[in-house]
């Protein structure tokens, strides 16, 4: 199959999409893994363990008065699950036999690699223009955005922020793999890569049914053309650099 069959199917796919290299097994056993955390759009709730704990924390800050979406509750949520991935970290370190030493310098350096990375600089750059169209479009339409730009739009303030950390965690993945054993490795550079892939794709055919509005101004429709080939060749990067063939 042809990854433009491939890319008709990621547009309409949201919350969990299983990476062609990993099998259905393991996909949906953590599908929460290989997700863009858009719940509400996700086929696999029903089984995400992720997406039940959420909900059951919900109904415990109901109990205790707490509104589930303040901050109040953002940040207890946020001290629970660092601690449990405290736990899990220490368990897994334990079984790796990795200590922690006072020496930062390693850490710094893979920092001044995943920064030094042209596809890093392209994507934080896409990154900021996209953000910035987006508000533009905002300040356009205003209150009166036409239905038919109300979703493109909804996808492009969801994606804006989320392919471009996902670039970042590909390519600090995988300069930390090449420290580890492949046994060791969850291939995670490879997955972050797939997700930044598909949500491109969604960006791309955002942009392009905003285009196919018919009247808009001039100027942000030459934005808008000029974008599109940019995460069309960015996506064409992350394809051949992490070997993302669909075959
Ligand atoms: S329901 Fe689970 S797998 Fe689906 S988007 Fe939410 S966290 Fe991810």
């Amino acid at each position: 199959m042809n990854s433009s069959f491939f890319n008709k199917i990621f547009i309409s796919q949201f919350g969990s999409i299983n990476p062609p290299w990993i099998h259905k097994d393991v996909f949906y056993k953590l599908p929460f893994n290989f997700c863009d955390r858009w719940c509400e759009r996700c086929r696999l709730s029903n089984i995400c363990r992720v997406y039940q704990k959420e909900k059951e924390s919900e109904k415990k800050f109901i109990k205790q008065g707490i509104d589930p979406k303040s901050t109040e509750a953002m940040l207890l949520s946020m001290s629970e699950s660092f601690e449990e991935t405290k736990k899990l970290l220490e368990k897994d370190m334990k079984r790796l036999k990795i200590k922690i030493t006072k020496n930062d310098n390693e850490k710094y350096e893979k920092d001044k690699l995943v920064q030094n990375d042209p596809l890093i600089q392209v994507a934080k750059k896409l990154c900021i223009s996209l953000v910035k169209l987006v508000e533009d479009l905002h300040y356009y339409f205003l209150e009166k955005t036409p239905k038919e730009i109300k979703e493109p739009l909804k996808i492009l303030n969801y994606y804006m922020l989320f392919f471009s950390v996902k670039i970042h965690r590909a390519i600090l993945s995988t300069i930390e793999e090449k420290e580890m054993k492949y046994e060791d490795s969850t291939f995670d550079s490879k997955n972050s890569a797939f997700l930044s892939y598909v949500s491109v794709v969604k960006i791309i055919n955002a942009l392009k049914n905003i285009l196919n509005y018919k009247n808009f101004d001039y100027n942000l429709k030459k934005k808008i053309t000029k974008y599109l080939s940019l995460f069309e060749n960015l996506n064409l990067v992350l394809k051949e650099r992490f070997d993302l063939e669909y075959k």
